[in-house]
């Protein structure tokens, strides 16, 4: 049985400065069942730490990046007196941050170990926030509990480690005081630490509330939840009260930034709702994710992913052969490559791979690339978006709308439906993306 519990997580703008984390102090203070509050690193400061495991940069570079993420941290601290045990940590992770960003070459864990700076700094000082605000506030190192595998860069969390552990370490403190911790990072078997990938926090708080049984997560960040397209993109974009898990995990997958993908999947198997609302604006409400008997049919939000790559492989040993599927994700899974959309004709498959921008890890290995090519021809094409329809029992034809009427205006790519009714995806050129996206919450999301 769930608790009444809940973990709250705020994103990077949110913990961006002094005031920003003062909003933040509020809501916890206003809202006591929140006892685990899992911080991003303040907004921009993670960039610079990417930057400095890509080794691109001299020393001087280095230097100049060292210095850019402390004076994020300085603008804040300048605001604050840290207490004796937090300064002490603080100081000590400084040192830490200053010794490792000096060697000219990093290891995978010791980009790992670079990476993880932001949250480890922020939480520090969003703790004094806190106490200042009179809330009993203990920072608490989630190295501790959020066990994952070796994979650097991209962890997977080990949910069962992180239970026990959660049991023996978080959970004797929630009557005590509000713990505040990070997202985004773990640690492997040995201790040593890990990263979910980028925008993982999100992931963190959903796997923190599973492993302490809370009823609910809230994600704090710079919208008012979830919209119907991102709202920078296209302001008649409007914020969607309700989301089931499905239609939510859809969206995150394909695109909607305001949710790391993975985040449904605990929330989703552990029944926990999750709030995702603005940290500037907590009054204004928000989107509720949770377990639905049935939402009404009809698409429900576009989405956009970019820089994604499209890979076709082609050999006549596939017509009429068994087998060539599994040899080629076989291969795939043992670079850790993950796929997105696949689709095939007689003697080719076309699947698209994520390539995110400032991503920890890259997504194509060149050796993979040699190893698909020893049995068929590869093509690699770039500069490519994934566009997503998302809802609940999409149809080619809704309603009056048809959909491949209103997709024929634009020139695509590839197009996916059919594995789950709550997608309908296709690739255009990046290039026009903005604005088909634009056109297509136009005609299908908004009412005159
Ligand atoms: P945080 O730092 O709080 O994790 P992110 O930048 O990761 O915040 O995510 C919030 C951003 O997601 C918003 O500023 C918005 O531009 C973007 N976004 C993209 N798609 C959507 C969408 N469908 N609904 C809301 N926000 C979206
Ligand atoms: N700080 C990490 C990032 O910028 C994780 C997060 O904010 O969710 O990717
Ligand atoms: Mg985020």
């Amino acid at each position: 049985m769930n608790s009444q519990y809940t973990v709250a997580k705020f994103g990077g703008t949110s913990v961006a400065d002094y005031p920003a984390m003062q909003r933040c102090a509020k809501i916890i203070k206003d809202d006591t069942q929140v006892r685990v509050v899992a911080v991003s690193a303040s907004a921009g400061v993670t960039n610079h730490l990417v930057t400095l495991t890509q080794q691109k940069a001299d020393e001087q570079q280095r230097l100049e990046l060292v210095q850019a993420v402390l004076d994020i941290q300085d603008a804040i601290l300048a605001e604050l007196s840290l207490d004796a045990d937090l300064a002490q940590g603080f100081e000590q992770t400084i040192t830490e941050f200053k010794t490792l960003a000096a060697l000219p070459a990093l290891s995978a864990q010791q980009c790992d170990e670079m990476l993880s700076f932001g949250e480890r700094l922020s939480s520090y000082l969003f703790t004094q926030v806190l106490r200042n605000l009179g809330v009993s506030a203990q920072r608490f190192d989630v190295r501790k509990v959020l066990k994952t595998d070796n994979r650097f860069g991209k962890a997977t969390p080990d949910i069962a480690a992180t239970a026990v552990a959660a049991h023996k370490h978080l959970m004797p403190l929630l009557g005590e005081h509000v713990s505040v911790t990070q997202g985004f990072i773990g640690s492997d078997q040995y201790g040593q630490t890990t990263t979910l990938g980028r925008g993982g926090s999100d992931y963190s708080a959903a796997l923190l509330a599973e492993a302490i049984k809370a009823k609910s997560v809230h994600i704090w960040t710079d919208v008012v939840g979830i919209f119907s397209t991102d709202p920078r993109l296209c302001n008649k974009a409007t914020p969607i009260a309700r989301l089931s898990f499905d239609e939510a995990a859809e969206m995150a997958t394909f695109g909607a930034k305001v949710l790391h993908p993975a985040t449904i999947l605990p929330a989703s198997r552990s029944g926990i709702s999750v709030f995702v609302g603005s940290s500037r604006d907590p009054q204004a409400g928000g989107t509720w994710i949770e377990k639905e008997k049935s939402s009404t049919p009809g698409i429900r939000a576009v989405t956009q992913r970019k820089n994604q790559i499209l890979l076709t492989l082609k050999s006549p040993e596939m017509l009429l052969a068994s087998g060539f599927l599994a040899r080629i994700f076989t291969i795939l899974s043992a670079y850790n490559i993950s796929v997105d959309l696949v689709t095939t004709s007689e003697i080719s498959v076309a699947i698209t791979l994520d390539n995110a921008q400032n991503a920890s890890r890259p997504e194509l290995d060149q050796a993979c690339l040699e190893e698909l090519s020893e049995f068929c021809q590869v093509t690699v094409e770039n500069n490519l978006t994934l566009v997503a329809l998302i809802g609940s029992e999409i149809q080619l034809k809704q309603h009056e709308i048809n959909l491949m009427q209103v997709l024929s205006d634009f020139n695509i790519r590839l197009i996916c439906h059919g594995a789950s009714k709550h997608n309908l995806c296709f690739l255009v050129e990046q290039p026009h993306s903005d604005h088909v996206v634009q056109s297509i919450h136009a005609r299908l999301l908004e009412t005159a």
